[in-house]
C-alpha cells in the first residue's frame, strides 16, 4: 500500500493555542528520543471537518513510557499509567484529556475477543482501527510537523461523508465497531458505504458472539444513547439490528421516531426543571419493550438500570388504571413507588391522553410537594425515630393535598393532633 502524505500545517493552527504547544512539545520530546510521534483518531476527523475536539490521541512507533513521564513532568499534571498496555494518559483539569500508546497490533482470537496486544508500526497501528476516517495520523516531529498519513483514503470518505471499514472481518474481530459507527454516522451525519453497511449487518446477524461480554456493548451503547435520538439513527436501527448483540428483539409496530420525538422533548422540560435523569438509559428503553428482567439478571449493570430498562412489559395493568380520572390522593399513592425514569417511559410508551395528562399533574403538581415539618420537628415532640415517621409524614402529606394545611404552624398542629387521638 502507498504510504500518501498530505500537508496540513495551515489545518493544526487552526487548533487551540493550548493544544499546539501540547503538540510540539510532544514532538520536540519524541525528536530527543528519536521516536517518531503522531496524532491520530478523533481529533484530526474533527479538525478536518472543522469541529473542536478536546481529545489528543498519540501514538509513538516505540515505547510510550519515557513521553508520558517527561510530558506529565512538563506540565506538571496527573498520569494514568497501564504497565500491561503501555498506554497512559494525562488529564487536565479543565477537561482536556491526552491518551499515549504505543504503536500495536491486536490479534484477535475469537469474535468478539479482548485483542492481544502487540507492538507493531504506524502503518498496523492505523490498520487496526474501525473506519477509514478515524485512521488518519499526522506527524508531531519537528522534520515532519503536520504531515498527515492516509493509507486507506480516509480524507476522501470524509469528503464523501462515508463511513468505510478497514478490511472485510472488522466487526467479526470487534462488533462493538457497529455501534461505534451509528454514533458516528448519526452525529456527523454520514452514511456507511454500501459494502461496510452489508457486512455491518451480516456480522450482527450472523456472528457468533457468544464469548462478547453484555459490558462491552452496553458501553458502547451508553455513548450512542448519550446523544439526541434522530433520523438516521433511526434508519441505521432497522437495517443493522445492534440490539441483537444483546438478544434484544425490538417490538413489532411502535412509531420510534414518534416516541423518540416525545421522549426528547420530555427530557428537556425535566432537565429545564433540574431533575436528575438518566438520559441514557431511557434512550435505550424506548427499544426494550420486550425485554424481562430476567432476561438481563446477569448483566453487569446497576439494578436501577435493569429495572428501568425491563420495566414497560411489567406496566399494562399499570397502564390501565392509569387510564382513568384519578383524584390527586389517589394518583399519588399509585405513582410514588416509581422512578421518574419509569414515569416518563408510560408518558412516551402508552400513547394514551389520558394516562398522559395523570402523569403530568403527578409530575408537576403533586410529586414535588414538600413537607415544612421535618424529622426535627417531631424529634422535638419527644418521638424516637422510626417508621411511625413515616405513617405521620404520610398523613400530614394527605392532609397537604386535601389543602387541610399548609404551613410549617398548621403541619405541627395536625401533628399534634394526630398525636393526641393515638394516646386516646
Ligand atoms: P469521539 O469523538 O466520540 O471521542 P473518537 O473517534 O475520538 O470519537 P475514541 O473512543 O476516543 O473515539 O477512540 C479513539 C480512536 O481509537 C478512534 O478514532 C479509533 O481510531 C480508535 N478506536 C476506538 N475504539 C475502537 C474500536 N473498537 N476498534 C477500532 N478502533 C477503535
Amino acid at each position: 500500500i502507498e504510504e500518501k502524505e498530505l500537508e496540513i500545517r495551515d489545518l493544526m493552527d487552526e487548533l487551540p493555542v493550548k493544544i499546539i504547544k501540547i503538540l510540539k512539545e510532544i514532538g520536540a520530546i519524541a525528536d530527543k528520543s528519536q521516536i517518531r510521534a503522531y496524532l491520530i483518531g478523533g481529533i484530526i476527523r474533527d479538525l478536518l471537518l472543522g469541529k473542536g475536539n478536546n481529545d489528543i490521541d498519540i501514538v509513538v512507533d516505540g515505547n510510550p513510557v519515557e513521553l508520558i513521564k517527561q510530558l506529565s513532568d512538563f506540565f506538571s499534571a496527573k498520569v494514568l499509567y497501564n504497565e500491561q498496555f503501555k498506554t497512559g494518559s494525562i488529564k487536565f483539569a479543565d477537561g482536556l484529556n491526552i491518551d499515549l500508546a504505543g504503536t500495536r497490533r491486536e490479534n484477535y482470537h475469537y469474535p468478539g475477543a479482548l485483542p492481544e496486544v502487540t507492538e507493531t508500526n504506524i502503518f498496523e497501528d492505523l490498520f487496526r482501527r474501525d473506519y477509514t476516517i478515524n485512521a488518519l495520523a499526522v506527524a508531531l516531529n519537528s522534520d515532519k510537523w503536520g504531515r498527515m498519513i492516509d493509507y486507506f483514503g480516509g480524507q476522501k470518505d470524509l469528503a464523501e461523508k462515508k463511513l468505510r471499514a478497514l478490511h472485510r472481518f472488522s466487526f467479526l474481530d470487534d462488533p462493538t465497531r457497529v455501534i461505534r459507527g451509528i454514533r458516528l454516522a448519526s452525529r456527523l451525519k454520514f452514511d456507511f458505504e454500501k459494502e461496510t453497511e452489508d457486512l455491518a449487518r451480516e456480522a450482527v446477524l450472523a456472528g457468533d458472539f457468544s464469548r462478547l461480554t453484555s459490558e462491552r456493548i452496553i458501553k458502547e451503547l451508553e455513548l450512542l444513547f448519550a446523544e439526541k435520538i434522530n433520523r438516521r439513527l433511526l434508519g441505521l436501527i432497522k437495517n443493522i439490528p445492534v440490539f441483537k448483540l444483546l438478544g434484544i428483539e425490538l417490538a413489532e409496530g411502535v412509531d420510534y421516531w414518534q416516541q423518540s420525538t416525545r421522549l426528547e422533548s420530555w427530557l428537556e422540560y425535566l432537565k429545564e426543571k433540574n431533575y436528575n435523569i438518566e438520559e441514557w438509559v431511557l434512550r435505550l428503553a424506548l427499544f426494550t419493550d420486550k425485554l424481562k428482567k430476567k432476561d438481563i439478571v446477569d448483566w453487569n449493570l446497576k439494578e436501577r438500570y435493569k429495572d428501568i430498562l425491563s420495566f414497560y412489559l411489567t406496566a399494562r395493568d399499570l397502564i390501565e388504571t392509569l387510564d382513568n380520572d384519578l383524584d390527586d390522593l389517589r394518583l399519588v399513592d399509585m405513582l410514588n413507588e416509581y422512578k421518574l425514569e419509569e414515569l416518563v417511559i408510560l408518558l412516551v410508551k402508552s400513547g394514551k391522553v389520558m394516562v398522559e395528562k395523570n402523569i403530568r399533574r403527578y409530575i408537576n403538581e403533586l410529586k414535588g410537594i414538600e413537607l415544612a415539618i421535618s424529622g426535627f420537628d417531631l424529634k422535638e415532640l419527644g418521638l424516637n425515630p422510626g417508621p411511625v415517621y413515616k405513617d405521620i409524614f404520610d398523613r400530614v402529606y394527605r392532609a397537604r393535598l386535601k389543602g387541610e394545611v399548609s404551613t410549617h404552624q398548621e403541619e405541627l398542629a395536625y401533628v399534634k393532633e394526630l398525636l393526641k387521638e393515638r394516646m386516646e
